[in-house]
C-alpha cells in the first residue's frame, strides 16, 4: 500500500484482493491457505508473520468485509484469539514458526491450561510444576475448567518453575502437546447437563525446553497477555458466524456448528434476555407493571452494556490498550444476565423447573436458570473485576495480600 492507508483505502484493496482470489469451490482449507499466505487474514501483523503490518484497526475492517460478502475467515477458538495473539507478541521465532501459520489455517486445535483447584482468582498461587530434564520440561500438577481441552491438541499451560521465587516471579508459559501419555483428560458433567470444560491431570508429561513461551519465570507478563486477548475474545464470541455459499463456506460452516457444540448453552449463560419480550407476550405478564419495570431495567442494562462493548471495540481498533471498559463491561453482562433470570423465573413460574420435553420453551428457560451463575465466573469472577476497578481505576487503597 504506497499512501497512507485509511479504512476506506484497506476496504478497497482487500475487496480488490478477494475479486481476484476468493473461489467458492476451494475446500476450506485450500481457501484458508490462500488467505493467510496472502496476508489479509492478519493484516495488522508484521509483514514476516502472515501479516501486512497495517494498523490495528485494519483487522476489523476485513473481518467485516469478509461477513459481507459471506466469505469465511479464520477459524474460531482458543488457538487463534489466545494462543495466536500470545505466541506472536512473546514467542521465539522458532516457536512462531512451528505454530502460527497451523492455527491460522485450522489445522490445529488449542486450550487454556490455567486454572486449578488451589488457583483461579489467585492464578499466580497455582503449584503445577515444571522441572528440567535435558531438552525438555517435566509436568506435574492438575489443571481444572478447561474448556474444550477434550479435543485439543494443544494446551497454553502456566506452571511452577521456581518455587522459591515470589509467586509471580516463579511461573513459566509452555506449550503442551495434548495427546501424549502423561496427560488424562476427564470431562466434568455441569449441572445443566453440558460438559464443555475439563479436569486435566499432568503426570510426567513432556515439553519441548524450546516450546517455553517468552523467558523461564517470566510467563506471568506472557499469561497477562493471553488475559487480555480473552477479554477481547468474550467481547466478539457471539458475532463470529460463517455465511454465503461454496464448498469452503458450507465447510466453514460445519467447522462453526461442531465448534459451537462445546459452546451452545454459552447465549443461556448471558440470560437470553432476546427472549424477554416475547415471554411477556406468550405469558401474559405484558399487562403485570412489576414484570413490565424489571423487563425494562434488564433491556435497558443490555444495551448499555452492548454500547460499552462496542466503545471498547472501537477504542482496541483505533490502537488503544484495554482500559476498564473490559472490567465494567463484564459486570454489567453478569448482572444482566442474573437479572433477567429472575424474570425469566418470575414469568414461567414452576415451568421453568422442567427440561425439555416437559415445557413450552423446549428447557431454555431451565438451561438459563442453570447456566447463568457460569457468567459471574468465568473469566475473572465479579468481585475480581470489582476489585479491579476499585483499584486500577477508582484509586481505592488495595485489599490486604
Ligand atoms: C464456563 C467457564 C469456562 C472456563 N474456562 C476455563 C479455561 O478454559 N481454562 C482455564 O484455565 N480456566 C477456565 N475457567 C476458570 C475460571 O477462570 C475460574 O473459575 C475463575 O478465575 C475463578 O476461579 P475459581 O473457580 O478457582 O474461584 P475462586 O478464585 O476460588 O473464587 C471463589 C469465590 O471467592 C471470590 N474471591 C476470590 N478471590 C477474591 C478476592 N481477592 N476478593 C473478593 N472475592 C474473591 C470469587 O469472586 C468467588 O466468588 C472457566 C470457568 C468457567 C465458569
Amino acid at each position: 500500500m504506497d499512501s497512507l492507508p485509511t479504512p476506506e483505502l484497506v476496504r478497497e484493496q482487500f475487496s480488490k484482493w478477494l475479486d481476484e482470489n476468493w473461489n467458492p469451490d476451494y475446500s476450506l482449507r485450500e481457501w484458508r491457505e490462500v488467505f493467510v499466505d496472502s496476508g489479509w487474514s492478519v493484516p495488522h501483523w508484521p509483514t514476516n508473520r502472515f501479516g501486512k503490518g497495517l494498523p490495528a484497526w485494519s483487522e476489523g475492517v476485513v473481518a467485516s468485509h469478509l461477513r459481507q460478502r459471506g466469505v469465511p475467515g479464520l477459524p474460531i477458538g482458543g488457538g487463534t484469539f489466545l494462543a495466536a495473539p500470545t505466541i506472536l507478541d512473546h514467542g521465539s521465532a522458532e516457536i512462531q514458526e512451528r505454530f502460527l501459520r497451523d492455527i491460522l489455517i485450522g489445522a490445529t486445535t488449542w486450550c487454556q491450561l490455567f486454572s486449578e483447584p488451589g488457583a483461579g482468582s489467585d492464578l499466580a498461587g497455582l503449584s503445577t510444576k515444571a522441572v528440567r530434564d535435558g531438552d525438555e520440561w517435566v509436568i506435574n500438577g492438575q489443571k481444572v475448567w478447561n474448556t474444550s481441552a477434550h479435543h485439543a491438541d494443544y494446551g497454553i499451560l502456566l506452571a511452577r518453575t521456581d518455587t522459591e521465587a515470589p509467586k509471580h516471579s516463579g511461573i513459566s508459559y509452555f506449550i503442551l502437546p495434548m495427546k501424549q501419555e502423561g496427560v488424562l483428560v476427564r470431562p466434568l458433567l455441569q449441572m445443566n447437563h453440558h460438559q464443555s470444560f475439563n479436569e486435566v491431570f499432568l503426570t510426567d508429561a513432556r515439553v519441548p525446553l524450546s516450546w517455553t513461551v517468552g523467558d523461564v519465570n517470566a510467563g506471568w507478563t506472557v499469561a497477562n497477555t493471553t488475559l487480555a486477548y480473552e477479554r477481547k475474545f468474550g467481547a466478539t464470541f457471539g458475532e463470529i458466524r460463517q455465511r454465503g455459499n461454496g464448498r469452503a463456506a458450507a465447510e466453514a460452516h460445519e467447522e462453526w456448528l461442531h465448534y459451537m457444540e462445546t459452546y451452545k448453552w454459552y447465549p443461556q449463560r448471558a440470560g437470553r434476555v432476546d427472549l424477554i419480550p416475547s415471554r411477556l407476550a406468550e405469558t401474559g405478564h405484558a399487562s403485570n407493571a412489576i414484570s413490565r419495570d424489571e423487563a425494562l431495567k434488564v433491556l435497558s442494562l443490555q444495551r448499555v452494556s452492548a454500547l460499552t462493548a462496542e466503545r471498547a471495540r472501537v477504542l482496541r481498533e483505533l490502537g488503544h490498550a484495554p482500559g476498564p471498559e473490559g472490567s465494567v463491561g463484564k459486570l454489567a453482562t453478569s448482572n444482566a444476565a442474573r437479572a433477567a433470570a429472575q424474570i425469566h423465573a418470575r414469568m414461567t413460574g414452576a415451568a421453568a423447573m422442567l427440561d425439555s420435553s416437559e415445557e413450552s420453551t423446549d428447557g431454555v428457560i431451565s438451561e438459563v436458570i442453570l447456566s447463568v451463575p457460569a457468567q459471574s465466573i468465568a473469566g475473572g469472577t465479579d468481585e475480581v473485576q470489582r476489585n479491579i476497578l476499585g483499584e486500577r481505576i477508582l484509586g481505592l487503597p488495595r485489599e490486604p495480600r
